[in-house]
């Protein structure tokens, strides 16, 4: 057993009420509301904003967009204006440029015992106006001379609280006095756990002054400090587990060795592609044959933007595992999307010969049964489908590569499970569309590496996008009529309402109707597509619309992902202000596939609010689905990323994965060179820091981060 200074009296681990001056009654009420039971939990507490208390204002400079302001002035005479029901205890406060009142309703006693007219007071509050008379309720007042010691931070820590907290008259400045008594307590030292190196390097201030300096800043640049070290701390220890894991999970399981490139990569490639690859894709193909060569599984994360040709590059490698001997699978989230990747598919595949099925929670018992035979004697080399992969009686004869489409719909657990099927396990290749900024994305996908497809086929037009209100509908249907009658073909889409499915159909019928009054049949042929139709129907009309048999598609999100009809070249939608940036752009993502100019139209009523305002004017603005990502993020918060929510891996405290992605990655960089160093932390030096991994993670320090 190690021992270690930093933990035999380890001062931070002691219980609030063992410190002198802190009330047990108190330290119960911090444990049951905030389970805070230790100073270092109650020094971990931190503020959530800090008022500025060193700016006096004068009274004739207040507005009404000052959030709290500080005032200094000399009191009149209070007078008691309430009756017999209510209370209302009123005094002016007046600093020669103007006056304020100073008004409580409750606690009038208390209060008048404190007010002397005549004197000086500092009053601290928010400024109302009525009429042409300023007031403030229930201001912080202190008399001149008689502040108290937390006068002298210029910035007032506000904590995070609960109502129970406030009923017991438990606040902010209570708060601040026990992390006084804490911090003035003689044993206060907080040992530093970050390597002496690092710490030097990246300037890191020490951990017993920043936490003074975040509880009690004596100015700014101490304040940021202070916050950088925290923000500092946490991603360093993120990047140390999101690593170590990474690099036990490249040692730890043998993959397939695809080492011949044969017939059919090499056929496909010089006969049946009929394209040119865009450089992005060449490089994402080396990088995945380069993978597959070292005998060990490949864990892959391919990100490109809708439209960046990633089913290519899917099925290149599936080729080339069939070249080897292996067998791939194919698995995305919907039924569509899995029918709509076998299509186009079979259609790069043109007559080479390599047999690939498809396979549906709807594909009927009798081909389920020979997809199965096939499966296991070998035949089948490419396996499309859903969910229904996952399922015990699917068994390969030798699968060697799973692709899985657009991740962030599937667990772990679940690409767990494919692994299962393979023995060496298969590489993995996972393909998103929303794609979320690199060092996001090695944080948040840890065990995989990155490839990405960062440019679009040449000679795509970039889309237009425009913003329209209901009220401009007519030029909008005059606009899609012109494009139809030269040709081409437009989505209408309007949103799903999850909560009522009754709702949602009504909702698209109505819509239905209003379309089809503007593109009258027989001359207009419309399609319609939602989530309550059976597969086969959705299937059919997907088809017709996709033959040119019907110019308008009308549907709901459904065709979010995978729809590709090059054809069409308008994208209509609908209460666009009730879809997510990424769900539009996806949408977008449905044309602009040909080389016609395509559009993409977003129409609202009018009085969005201001969130839904700035996706539609982000999209309208810029094509690029990185730039869409981060706006996304910076309006959700990173925690709401697809996959990393249910984590815990996002609860950071201070550190914003997208405000502070350059500490990120200079926390990424000191963690991998430390880990190279010392791979399970056993030098002297790395002790403390072991530790602090322990105590917040418990014993298996190295579990998977997802
Ligand atoms: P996504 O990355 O969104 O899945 P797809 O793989 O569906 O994109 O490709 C979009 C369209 O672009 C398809 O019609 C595909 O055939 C075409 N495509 C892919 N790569 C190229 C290329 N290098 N040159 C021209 N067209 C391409
Ligand atoms: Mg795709």
């Amino acid at each position: 057993m190690v021992t270690s200074p930093c933990l035999n009296h380890d001062f931070l681990a002691e219980p609030l009420a063992s410190i002198p001056g802190i009330a047990a009654d108190k330290a119960a009420l911090l444990a049951k509301e905030l389970e805070i039971f230790t100073v270092g939990e109650l020094l971990g507490h931190f503020p959530f904003r800090y008022e500025d208390r060193s700016r006096l204002y004068r009274i004739a400079e207040l507005s009404e967009s000052q959030a709290m302001v500080q005032l200094k002035g000399t009191l009149g005479v209070p007078r008691n204006l309430g009756n017999g029901r209510s209370q209302r205890l009123v005094a002016t406060l007046n600093d020669g440029s103007g006056e304020v009142e100073l008004v409580w309703f409750q606690g009038a006693q208390w209060i008048t015992r404190y007010l002397t007219p005549g004197a000086v007071y500092t009053v601290y509050g928010k400024p109302q106006r009525f009429g042409r008379q300023w007031s403030i309720s229930h201001p912080e007042i202190e008399k001149e001379g008689q502040e108290k010691a937390r006068a002298k931070f210029p910035f007032t820590a506000v904590y995070p609280m609960t109502e129970t907290m406030r009923r017991r008259k438990v606040d902010h400045r209570t708060l601040a006095g026990m992390l006084q008594k804490v911090m003035d307590h003689p044993a206060f030292q907080v040992p530093e756990f970050i390597p002496a190196d690092i710490a030097q390097r990246q300037k890191l201030m020490s951990p017993a002054l920043a936490f003074r300096q975040i509880h009690f800043p004596d100015n700014m640049q101490l304040l940021e400090a202070a916050r950088n070290r925290f923000k500092f701390e946490e991603l360093f220890l993120l990047q140390l587990r999101i690593n170590r894991m990474r690099g036990l999970k490249q040692t730890a399981f043998r993959g397939h060795s695809f080492e011949k490139v044969g017939d059919l990569f090499n056929g496909f490639y010089h006969h049946s592609l009929p394209f040119e690859l865009t450089e992005a894709q060449k490089q994402v193909i080396r990088e995945i044959r380069k993978d597959v060569l070292g005998g060990k599984q490949m864990n892959r994360l391919l990100q490109g933007d809708v439209g960046s040709g990633k089913t290519v590059v899917a099925l290149m490698t599936m080729l080339l595992a069939a070249d080897n001997g292996a067998q791939s699978a194919l698995m995305a989230p919907t039924e569509i999307l899995a029918f709509q990747h076998f299509e186009s598919i079979r259609d790069l595949l043109g007559d080479l010969p390599v047999e690939v099925r498809l396979l549906t929670g709807s594909t009927t018992k009798r081909a389920r049964a020979e997809i199965l035979e096939g499966l296991r004697n070998g035949q089948v080399k490419i396996l499309v489908g859903t969910h229904a992969l996952l399922e015990g009686d699917v068994q390969f004869q030798q699968l060697g590569m799973v692709v899985i489409d657009e991740q962030h719909r599937f667990g772990v657990a679940q690409r767990a499970k494919l692994w299962g099927k393979g023995n060496p396990v298969p590489h993995v290749l996972v393909m998103t569309a929303t794609p979320i900024p690199r060092t996001l994305a090695m944080t948040a996908y840890g065990d995989l590496d990155q490839s990405v497809i960062g440019e679009l086929p040449k000679g795509r037009k970039p889309i237009r996008t425009v913003y329209k209100r209901d009220g401009e509908r007519p030029s909008v249907m005059q606009f899609v009529k012109e494009q139809i009658d030269a040709g081409r073909q437009a989505y209408f889409v309007f949103p799903l309402i999850e909560e009522s499915e009754k709702l949602e159909l009504k909702d698209l019928m109505a819509g239905f109707d209003m379309v089809s009054d503007w593109f009258p049949t027989p001359r207009y042929q419309l399609s319609i597509v939602h989530g309550k139709m059976k597969p086969e129907q959705k299937e059919a009309e997907m088809q017709r619309f996709k033959r040119g048999a019907s110019q308008v598609m009308v549907a709901t999100t459904v065709i979010e992902v995978g729809v590709n009809v090059p054809n069409a070249s308008v994208m209509v939608i609908q209460d666009a202000d009730r879809f997510g940036l990424s769900q539009l752009h996806q949408l977008r993502g449905r044309v602009g596939r040909g080389a016609e100019q395509s559009y993409c139209i977003l129409m609202s009523r009018e009085g969005i609010s201001e969130h839904a305002r700035k996706r539609i004017d982000t999209m309208c603005r810029t094509n690029d689905g990185f730039e869409i990502a981060r706006v996304d993020m910076e309006l959700r918060g990173p925690g709401d990323i697809e996959g990393t929510r249910q984590s815990g891996m996002l609860d950071l405290k201070v550190a914003d994965l997208i405000k502070d992605e350059g500490l990120l990655e200079i926390a990424r960089l000191e963690a991998v060179k430390l880990l190279n160093a010392d791979p399970d932390l056993l030098q002297e030096a790395h002790r403390a820091l072991l530790f602090k991994l322990v105590a917040r993670q418990g014993g298996n320090i190295w579990n998977r981060v997802l």
